[in-house]
């Protein structure tokens, strides 16, 4: 017999009927807008009477408003309504290894004002910056910032708000959220920048990935990183580290060492870092400052044929972790973010034919897409640590 665990089940996971029918019509505005009261009526079955108490709800909370009126089928025209993205209600923290982001969006996730700087390995400096900005651009919205996401890249504590290590600066057990909640007065959701993107590609992601119950984010960043999504949450394992994938071991003497330290990670063969590796030694040029990943993308989409091979060859060990998760997982699909994805035209078949020739065995196969999030995943990964919430208690704080 199924036994209930109830130390997992936490107090926010006891919904209300109420809170329920909030939901049910929060996301029916959010995914048909413009659609009017009556309209949702029919579609959910719940009372007249209770969609427009929750309405006068969400209207007055700031999270929907009314917009002219609709066609009429017969009587009165129906007035409209949509989400109300005037004006920034959440804060996003994305800190990745080189650069930080600090940014507002309205509810549905667009970038609203950002601000960037390097992010530096002595975390007294970062987080000082990124109190300084989070206090700045929280004046300049009085009232309006319900709370502020934080994506980071390496072992993350969700419930206590720690970033438990980061490998890339060292930080050990550093209590981020409190640190920036104490010193702004506004809640703070930290999590892996892995996790972060996958909650954004649930919520914000096009219909075939939001759709999806199952599927699995990689993260191509400085390192790589994947969020897995099971059942519609994100699944976190028994201490929160699960999707530590990046560390699986794919093969020996990788172009870079991984974050770890190690040379046979994936993250060592199919990071930002190894094709730029694969592409100093294939080139003979010199390492420089102005040439980055994105440069190589430009590049390689020019047709310079150092930077094509050195993307393709990322993408064809990018496929053998992936052909491993699918075969593992049997995701409905894999979502590839970061910069590669701008690259898709070129690095597809090299991830595809990778993936198939596991699903030639009779494996499982699933769909393959580059994300839409655009070039700073992260950043409306960690928006979304805040906006999910309002939509979904299940992902509330
Ligand atoms: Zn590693």
């Amino acid at each position: 017999m199924r036994r209930l665990d109830l130390r997992k089940t936490q107090a926010a996971h006891f919904n209300t009927i109420r809170d329920i029918n909030r939901q049910i019509v929060l996301n029916y505005i959010r995914e048909r807008e413009p659609i009017s009261r009556a309209e949702i009526a029919r579609e959910t079955e719940l009372q007249r009477s209770t969609i427009s108490a929750i309405v006068e709800d969400l209207k007055s909370e700031g999270l929907v408003e009314e917009i002219g009126e609709g066609e009429s089928t017969g009587g009165r025209r129906p007035t409209l309504l949509r989400l109300r993205t005037a004006g920034a209600m959440a804060l996003g923290v994305s800190i990745n290894p080189t650069h930080t982001t600090v940014a507002t969006s309205d509810l549905a996730g667009r970038v609203v004002e950002q601000e960037e700087f390097l992010t530096d390995p002595d975390s007294d400096k970062t987080l000082g910056h990124v109190i300084d900005l989070v206090r700045e651009f929280s004046n300049r919205n009085p009232g309006a910032i319900e709370g502020v996401g934080v994506s980071l890249p390496g072992l993350v504590n969700r419930a206590i708000g720690d970033a438990v290590y980061i490998p890339y600066f060292k930080w050990r057990n550093l209590p981020v959220a409190n640190v920036i909640s104490t010193a702004v007065g506004l809640p703070v959701i930290v999590d892996n920048d892995a996790n972060a993107v996958a909650l954004a590609e649930l919520w914000f992601g096009r219909p075939e990935v939001s759709d999806a119950r199952d599927f699995i984010l990689v993260m191509v960043a400085e390192g790589v990183g994947t969020g897995i999504i099971f059942d519609g949450q994100i699944y976190r394992g028994e201490s929160g580290a699960a999707g530590e994938f990046g560390h699986m071991i794919i093969a020996e003497q990788a172009p870079v060492a991984c974050s770890c330290g190690n040379h046979d990670c994936w993250e060592a063969f199919s990071s930002e870092r190894s094709a730029m590796a694969r592409y100093f030694k294939l080139s003979g040029r010199e390492e420089s400052p102005s040439f980055g990943f994105s440069e190589l993308v430009d590049q390689a989409l020019g047709g310079e044929v150092h930077a094509k091979a050195a993307l393709i060859e990322t993408a064809h060990y990018l496929g053998i972790g992936i052909s491993n998760l699918v075969v593992g997982f049997s995701p409905e699909v894999v979502v590839v973010g970061g910069k590669i994805a701008r690259a898709w035209p070129l690095v597809e078949s090299a991830l595809t034919e990778t993936i198939e020739h596991s699903v030639r065995r009779g494996l499982p196969s699933a769909k393959i897409l580059p994300s839409t999030l655009g070039e700073k995943p992260t950043l409306r990964g960690a928006l979304s640590l805040v906006l999910a919430g309002k939509f979904s208690a299940a992902f509330a704080a």
